[in-house]
């Protein structure tokens, strides 16, 4: 029986034995499945925190122990720190800082030794007071740490500590904590890959979302961008575009309108120095006040001083009301107060010059801060254009006022320049006035002595270099002038003098010059002179004139005029000497009875000594030949007539005719004598010749009463047949009465009379036919003439039909040129005078004087 109970001892010591075995294999059984359990874990779990409650499990199974951490390594900071921490004293918070002291710790320890360590409470507290590390929370009564490996590397370390001295570690569990601690390690170094992995995927994501989001954010402000920049693009077109500045407001609208809400927008400018706002641009549904105001507080002011795009709602304006920064009309009906406002300032280098404002009513829109953006934004570039536009117009403004102003001014000038003009007329009037004052006088208005002598001497000069363009001054004293100034007075003398020398303008041809030079003396200047006969024909048409009485308050006087005529000569050097022959000449013609004209001869210059002078007194003194010209056709052949003519050895003219110097016979009686003294010579010259007749000149002295006896006496004691008298035509046209009864007496008698220098300024036919003239002997003047002028050849014909009538012979005076002789034969004259020839017994001296005939007269 003993053996039974000692076989059921056995059996149940056996069966206690069994019972450990399967408890343990159970256990083992267990615990593998846990650590199958906790490998799987290891490499399927995405963290850690998720495989220590396994771990934590595990050692709740098997080892007893309620505390359990896990520290790990971070080589970045070098730190312990704290993985997973379960504690039954300390709990499950722990403070940051703690990370710092595992270092320090028994963990520390365990770290740096990189062995499984056990200590038990009275083994720390020695470890500690030896200084091997530092006690660091509450006192464990057993502790156990297992370092972790990865590779050969300690990563960190796994701690189970109990605070029950009963409940120790045994050697199996300190196998298991090591066991898992390599699962650990695997775990932790998956998990660590795949968190690496994880977070270089996310941080890869985020920064691929981030380049995708900056990518977009790029696309969209490059796209806002090139917007912004076509809005712009638009704007500035305007500057140019633009007619005008409402053509600019309205299209810059339109612009606005593509980027914002613009049902209602104006356009307001401010001007700095009047503080004043105007509206030229505004559309709007509800207003239409566009008046210009002054600087007060409302929305727009508040843009203008803040320099700022303003966004303003119901709310702000409420605020900003409240603020006293806005003040608005109370008036305003509230659905027509703005629910949303936006306003920018319009800036430019100059400063602000107004604003664009957007508005929107009953809320049909919300301006927000991307439209105060975008409208800033595009308000610089159309402020710009403003700015251009308006200084443009400014500059349009100002061209238009300058050119008014140079319109004005223009205008100024020209009332200036034609005042000045006027004054310069006026002042050219004076100073004509004031000329013609100097040079006229001014009594007749007749240029006076100053001008005429101007002009003389210009003539003079003139003449000097053309010597054939001859002219010749006439000198004019009116006969007894004082007895009009005694007899009708003063002023009846003035008024005599105007109408005389309005009678002597009629005179004169065009190019001639009166004057007057004093008194009652009057010059004429008679230019582009032809023939000195021309000058003798002026003087006879003034002597003619004055021969109208002159009647005033019922009185007529009778005066007249004398006239001394010089004619040019390449002797004359000074004007002076021209005036002085002339005058001289008048001096002479009223000595010799005025009312006459006298040709200047030296003898009459002041320079021709008295004896000279007195000579010429003395015909009788001058040595006399005669000359004879006989009378010829054309063909040259003689006729039966020669015409015989005086001439006198006159100490300072040389010789000269007779007809020449009996002009200055002053002694009428000698005068006389010397022409009965010619004629007897010139019988007794006839009488040699064997020519039919000769024809004699003869001065008109000899019909004058007290002379025609004497010559009657004569003409009966010579053979009178062979001479014929030949009587000046002008002389006889003025004869008196008795000369003319006379000249009949002589033709009644038997006598032979012709008339010489006929026509010489007047065609008087009448004569022809009241006398019986013999021979008609033309003068060389109206021989020129008749070459020369239609109604010469006329007259011609008259005299020529009158003459064949009266039988009378008609013989041209005249240069005794062949050509000339031709011509005139062409007009019906066939009668010449011929060659001069001088006759005995001067024939020694006639030679030598042949070219000094004077005065060049008649020829
Ligand atoms: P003669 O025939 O010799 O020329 O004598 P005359 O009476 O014409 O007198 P003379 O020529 O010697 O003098 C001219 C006079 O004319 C002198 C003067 O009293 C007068 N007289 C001069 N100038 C003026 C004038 O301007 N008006 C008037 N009424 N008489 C004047
Ligand atoms: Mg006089």
């Amino acid at each position: 029986m003993e053996d039974s109970a000692t076989h059921i001892d056995k059996l149940v010591r056996r069966n206690a034995r069994l019972k450990s075995l399967i408890q343990k294999y159970k256990q083992s059984h267990h615990l593998q499945h846990a650590l199958l359990q906790l490998s799987e874990q290891a490499s399927t779990v995405a963290e850690l925190t998720l495989l220590y409650p396994a771990i934590h499990d595990i050692l709740q199974s098997f080892i007893p122990s309620k505390s359990f951490y896990v520290v790990l390594h971070n080589p970045v900071n070098d730190l312990l720190e704290l993985s997973y921490f379960a504690d039954e004293k300390d709990g499950l918070s722990v403070p940051l800082k703690y990370d710092q002291h595992f270092k320090e710790g028994l963990t520390g320890h365990v770290f740096k030794h990189g062995k499984t360590s056990y200590f038990t409470k009275e083994q720390t507290q020695q470890a500690v007071e030896k200084g091997q590390f530092k006690a660091l929370g509450t006192p464990a009564e057993h502790w156990v740490g297992v370092p972790v490996y990865r590779d050969k590397t300690i990563i960190g370390v796994m701690v189970a500590q109990s605070y029950d001295k009963a409940q120790s570690y045994s050697e199996q569990q300190i196998e298991l904590l090591e066991v898992m601690s390599l699962y650990l390690a695997t775990a932790i170094e998956r998990v660590k890959k795949r968190e690496l992995l994880e977070s270089e995927v996310k941080i890869r994501t985020r920064a691929l979302t981030q380049s995708n989001q900056a990518l977009n954010e790029e696309i969209l402000h490059r796209k806002k961008a090139l917007e912004r920049q076509q809005i712009l693009f638009k704007i500035s077109e305007l500057a140019t575009l633009s007619e005008n500045l409402e053509d600019v407001y309205q299209h810059v609208h339109k612009i606005i309108k593509t980027i914002t809400y613009a049902d209602n927008l104006y356009i307001a400018l401010y001007d700095q120095q009047s503080h004043w706002l105007s509206f030229p641009y505004c559309v709007d549904e509800y207003s239409d006040n566009a008046e210009p105001r002054p600087f007060a507080k409302g929305y727009s002011e508040l843009v203008l001083s803040t320099e700022k795009c303003q966004v303003i709602d119901a709310k702000r304006a409420k605020s900003l009301i409240k603020l006293g920064v806005i003040e608005r009309p109370r008036d305003i009906p509230p659905e027509e107060s703005a629910t949303s406002w936006l306003g920018a300032p319009l800036k430019t280098s100059q400063g602000v010059i107004g604003l664009i404002v957007c508005q929107a009513y009953n809320n049909k829109h919300e301006f927000s801060q991307d439209d105060c953006e975008l409208i800033t934004f595009v308000s610089h570039q159309i402020a710009n254009v403003i700015q251009a536009h308006l200084a443009n117009q400014e500059l349009k403004q100002s061209h238009q006022k300058l050119e008014h102003r140079v319109a004005e001014k223009t205008k100024e000038l020209r009332q200036a320049n034609m005042h000045l003009q006027m004054q310069m007329e006026e002042r050219k009037k004076i100073e004509q006035q004031l000329y013609h004052d100097a040079h006229h006088d001014s009594l007749t208005s007749l240029p006076n002595r100053s001008l005429f002598l101007t002009q003389l001497e210009k003539t003079l000069q003139h003449y000097q270099r053309y010597p054939e363009q001859q002219f010749a001054v006439l000198f004019i004293d009116l006969d007894k002038f004082k007895d009009i100034n005694d007899q009708l007075g003063h002023q009846a003398g003035d008024q005599f003098l105007i109408s005389v020398a309005e009678s002597f303008s009629h005179c004169i041809r065009e190019h001639d010059l009166l004057a007057r030079l004093g008194g009652d003396e009057f010059v004429v200047l008679l230019t582009h002179l032809t023939e000195p006969q021309q000058a003798e024909d002026v003087a006879k048409r003034i002597i003619e004139i004055m021969k109208k009485p002159f009647c005033m308050k019922g009185q007529c006087i009778q005066s007249g005029a004398s006239i001394g005529i010089t004619y040019s000569k390449t002797s004359y050097k000074h004007t002076d000497e021209i005036i002085r022959d002339a005058d001289a000449a008048m001096y002479y013609a009223k000595n010799a009875g005025r009312n006459r004209f006298e040709c200047f001869h030296p003898l009459l210059n002041a320079t021709t000594s008295q004896h000279e002078a007195e000579n010429m007194h003395h015909l009788d003194d001058l040595p006399m030949h005669f000359r004879s010209s006989e009378i010829i056709t054309l063909d040259e052949s003689a006729h039966a007539e020669s015409l015989l003519e005086a001439f006198g050895e006159h100490p300072v003219l040389g010789s000269t005719s007779f007809e020449v110097l009996k002009k200055f016979a002053t002694d009428r009686i000698q005068h006389f004598e010397v022409e009965l003294s010619l004629l007897k010579q010139a019988f007794s010259l006839a009488a040699q010749t064997k020519l039919q007749k000769v024809l004699f000149p003869c001065s008109g002295l000899v019909l004058e009463r007290i002379n025609f006896k004497a010559l009657c006496h004569l003409l009966k004691a010579h053979d009178a047949k062979k001479i014929c008298l030949l009587f000046n035509e002008q002389e006889i046209r003025y004869a008196s009465a008795v000369q003319i009864e006379n000249l009949k007496s002589l033709v009644a008698q038997g006598f032979s009379i012709g008339l010489n220098e006929f026509a010489k300024d007047r065609c008087e036919l009448n004569l022809l036919t009241e006398f019986k003239f013999d021979y008609l002997l033309l003068s060389s003047t109206f021989s020129k003439r008749v070459l020369q002028q239609e109604n010469y050849h006329l007259q011609l014909q008259g005299v020529l039909a009158i003459t064949h009538i009266q039988n009378i012979q008609v013989i041209a005076k005249g240069p005794s040129i062949f050509n000339y002789r031709t011509l005139l034969d062409k007009h019906g004259l066939s009668l010449f005078i011929g060659k001069q020839h001088a006759l005995a017994p001067f024939n020694k001296e006639t030679t030598s004087t042949h070219s000094t005939i004077p005065l060049d007269l008649n020829i």
